[in-house]
């Protein structure tokens, strides 16, 4: 079997930001066995791997030496039926949001909230996606991983999984793990999540009574399309920074400067301040320099209007961290991974 390398390739394509570096080495695989070869490949010749799903959450910030290797596998299916729930099983190529729609097809309950989100769903489990209220953990299953260090293929639960927001075993432990396949246990039915303010006011204009989880899709995509840029029209990676979380009586502290400081109780009792509020009140909402730039509908995005280097992007963000930790004494953490 022979598996094909490409040399010195661009990766504009490869990374939802669409910066333009080069891989030393790239090849895409689009199964357990591709994935094997190229890994073995690489170790034979010590290359460095990099593994990349949809690009969705990195910044390149130089040339990848070594090996890039894309999840290109493809394949889902419906794994077991019971009353209540529906167990269905895809390859970590696949799109995310190509999956949310087949299981809205199959009328399941489940990812209605996590609609368009880019990337693959294999890159999924690794931050934990989530919106509106909705994480991936909540109905995650189980997957299968390659381990890199034994060669093994390894189940993890949701246990094993150790998710936090936007966190997982897989972010901790960089490189150690490929995942390969992703398990989902969906409902068939049951009520629907539309606490997130702008979600609970478009679906309360639907007049709508019974749970729909197409309805509920249809309104999170129009409500993401109307604040977040298109990845293939203006580049960018999601969510830029995490939302910080502070004590009550940090919260209590910034309220009596910031009366209007928006805030969310969290199951452990402290509170989640959302990092794009903070960042707008720094005064950098739409403002652009050079070929990036914070995006005008939503601060939280940081944007490449064309031909921006991963350090463009990098050096904005480093100055926006600045000034809300010294404005506000609070310090944000980037949400997407550096390479290169
Ligand atoms: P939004 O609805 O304008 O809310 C602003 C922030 O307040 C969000 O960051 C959200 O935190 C928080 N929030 C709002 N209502 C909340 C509630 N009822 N309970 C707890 N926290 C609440 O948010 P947005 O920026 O347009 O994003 C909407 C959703 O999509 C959010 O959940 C966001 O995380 C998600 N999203 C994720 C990415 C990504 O790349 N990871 C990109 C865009 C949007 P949370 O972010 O913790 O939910």
């Amino acid at each position: 079997m022979m598996l094909a390398v490409r040399e010195q390739a661009d990766l504009r394509t490869y990374n939802s930001l669409g910066i333009t570096e080069k891989a030393e080495r790239l090849a895409e695989v689009g199964s357990d066995k591709e994935l094997r070869l190229a890994l073995d490949m690489a170790r034979r010749n010590g290359w460095p791997v990099t593994v990349l799903g949809g690009g969705s959450n990195v910044v390149i910030a130089g040339p990848l030496r070594g090996l890039v290797v894309a999840m290109r596998s493809r394949g889902r299916k419906v794994l077991q039926r019971s009353a209540g729930s529906v167990l269905i099983e895809a390859e970590a190529g696949e799109s995310w949001h190509d999956l949310v729609n087949w299981t809205l097809d199959l009328e399941l309950f489940g990812l209605e909230n996590l609609s368009l989100i880019p990337g693959t769903l294999g890159a999924a489990p690794v931050q934990n996606i989530g919106a509106y209220g909705v994480e991936l953990q909540d109905v995650f299953h189980s997957l299968d991983a390659l381990d890199r260090d034994s060669g093994e293929i390894r189940q993890f639960d949701r246990k094993a999984c150790d998710f936090a927001y936007r966190e997982s075993v897989f972010k901790r432990l960089p490189g150690r793990y490929v995942i390969l396949r992703v398990r989902l246990q969906l409902r068939r039915q049951g009520s629907i999540r539309v606490d997130y303010a702008p979600l609970d006011r478009a679906w309360e204009a639907t007049g709508l009574q019974r749970p729909d989880p197409r309805v509920v899709a249809a309104l999170v995509c129009q409500i993401r399309r109307s604040k977040l840029p298109d990845p293939a029209q203006l580049g960018n990676a999601g969510s830029f920074f995490k939302n910080p979380l502070v004590t009550a009586h940090q919260l209590d502290a910034l309220k009596t400067l910031y009366p209007g400081i928006p805030h969310y109780l969290q199951p452990d009792g402290r509170y989640k301040v959302a990092a794009g509020w903070l960042i707008e009140q720094s005064g950098w909402k739409g403002v652009r320099e050079g070929n990036v730039g914070v995006h005008a509908l939503q601060a939280l995005v940081l944007v490449n209007h064309g031909g921006a280097r991963g350090d463009d992007i990098l050096s904005l963000a480093a100055r926006i961290k600045e000034d809300v930790q010294h404005r506000f004494g609070l310090l944000l953490e980037m949400e997407p991974q550096r390479l290169g």
